[in-house]
């Protein structure tokens, strides 16, 4: 089986994770693949102290909303990856935290595949793990939860395909990806299906990062926008918020 951090073939794609944001945080793998490469496809999560490890020689394409510019469409990515790829060039595909979890790793992949271009994925952290972790908050705690979901905000809005009574009964504790435009959203739908308006939510902004924050507060105050999240935003609801210990700004 192929050696995950062997060094890619000549045409051949790397679907990378890079974690939140922290290069530290970025596997083996990715960190070895990144500095031994002739073309970055990275998208606008991606921080620049990580840009900072690519190889020098190596051609960075932006493929995300980055300083106002538009972000490339999907069709468009893979087709990029697949020219690269065809020129001969390793390519590695560097995303935000996981390449599978809401990061269209999937949709790549296929479309790689199609191509008949070989490729490997590289599991990153994924920010719905990592960004609790860093907050000092256990997603999953014996005490509180032995389940847990993790979500993407966008289905607050409009029509939204998901039951949410179910999902409040299932649940003990919902992280919510892309879920900073639509929190206040969000909080209203899950008090109407039952939740109580007291329970704890914690919003932990560009986590792994200079600018990481983490703010406290209920689904009463997310609800009325006391409590506002700024994107990038990981928004754990539940009680494991309450057992949070907030070892970053330990002395
Ligand atoms: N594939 C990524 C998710 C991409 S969807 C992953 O596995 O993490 C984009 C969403 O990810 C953002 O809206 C935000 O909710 C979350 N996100 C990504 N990086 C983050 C970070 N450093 N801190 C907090 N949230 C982050």
């Amino acid at each position: 089986m192929l050696k995950l951090d062997s060094p890619l073939k000549a045409g051949e794609v790397a679907l990378v994770g890079a974690g939140p944001g922290d290069p530290s945080l970025l596997t083996f793998a990715a960190h070895k693949l990144l500095s031994d490469c002739d073309a970055i496809v990275y998208d606008a999560l991606v921080s620049d102290d990580i840009l900072a490890l690519a190889a020098p020689d190596a051609v960075c394409i932006c493929a995300g909303k980055r300083g106002g510019r538009p972000s490339t469409n999907q069709q468009d990515i893979c087709q990029i990856l697949i020219e690269l790829a065809e020129e001969n060039k390793r390519v590695v595909r560097l995303k935000g935290g996981d390449p599978f979890v809401f990061g269209r790793g999937g949709e790549e992949m296929r479309a790689l595949a199609e191509a008949n271009i070989p490729f490997r994925i590289i599991p990153g952290i994924t920010s719905g793990i990592a960004a609790p972790a860093l907050a000092g908050i256990p997603v999953t705690d014996r005490t509180t939860n032995a389940t847990l979901a993790f979500l993407t905000g966008h289905e607050a809005s409009g029509d939204s395909r998901m039951d949410w009574s179910a999902l409040v009964k299932a649940f003990p504790v919902l992280v919510f990806y892309m879920g900073a435009k639509n929190l206040s959203k969000i909080a209203c739908r899950l008090i109407n299906a039952g939740l109580s308006d007291d329970t704890p939510v914690a919003v932990i902004h560009a986590a792994g990062t200079v600018d990481e924050s983490c703010d406290i507060g209920t689904l009463k105050s997310a609800e009325s926008k006391q409590l506002i999240a700024k994107s990038p935003a990981i928004v754990v609801i539940g009680d494991v918020v309450n057992r949070r210990i907030d070892w970053r700004h330990q002395s």
